[in-house]
């Protein structure tokens, strides 16, 4: 049960409030993106291309169930308030090792919000005139979209709630929960 899942996680499960999408859940998604990767991208050696750090966990599962050659790389942005973002500032402080030109791109994202990252990394990474870039998104959380994304592969719709787990973090917490939850409001203090 939920509650013998959230026991063994201890303060961390005490946290949570709800799961919202269990392990197995998550697992299973992430075999049927992975099928139909290897399928659209066989003969072509993608690039996955993740950021940091929330996609860790995503990015190891999803290579794990890819069953034709590819390569992985990695951008990391510093976080900016919302206000800042919404200017569209993004500030990259680690870009790709692997040039993009002329590669197939697949954007793995763990979660897509208002969209105003992924945006705008997107258009950097076109400007590198990839074959293809594609986007990959486990958890898509329509309700506060800014911008229009098209999305090849989708994992789970979210209803607009602050979650964690599967990589996702609140302060630096609770990003080793194997599922997506819901924190206590007593625990969030003015997150929604
Ligand atoms: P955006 O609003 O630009 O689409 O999302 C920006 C970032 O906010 C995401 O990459 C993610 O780091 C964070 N984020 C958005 N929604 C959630 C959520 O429900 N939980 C957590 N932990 N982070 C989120
Ligand atoms: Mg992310
Ligand atoms: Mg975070």
């Amino acid at each position: 049960t939920n509650d013998a899942i959230l026991a063994k996680y201890g303060e961390l499960g005490r946290d949570i409030r709800e799961i919202l999408i269990t392990e197995d859940q998550i697992r299973q998604k992430v075999l049927e993106l992975g099928e139909r990767i290897s399928q659209d991208y066989a003969d072509k050696n993608p690039v996955l291309v993740g950021v940091l750090k929330g996609v860790l966990f995503l990015m190891a599962d999803l290579l794990r169930v890819i069953t034709i050659p590819s390569e992985v790389d990695f951008l990391a942005v510093a976080s900016y308030s919302a206000e800042a973002r919404q200017r569209g500032m993004v500030r990259l402080i680690k870009d790709l090792e692997i040039p993009i030109d002329g590669r197939h791109v697949l954007f793995v994202e763990d979660v897509i919000d208002t969209g105003l990252t992924l945006g705008y990394l997107l258009r950097s990474l076109r400007d590198r005139n990839p074959a293809s870039l594609e986007v990959c998104v486990l958890f898509n959380k329509p309700a506060h979209r800014l911008i229009d994304i098209p999305l090849k592969y989708k994992g789970f719709d979210l209803p607009d709630r602050f979650v964690v787990g599967y990589g996702l973090d609140y302060n630096e917490k609770y990003r080793n929960l194997p599922f997506i939850g819901v924190l206590k409001p007593d625990v969030l203090k003015g997150k929604t």
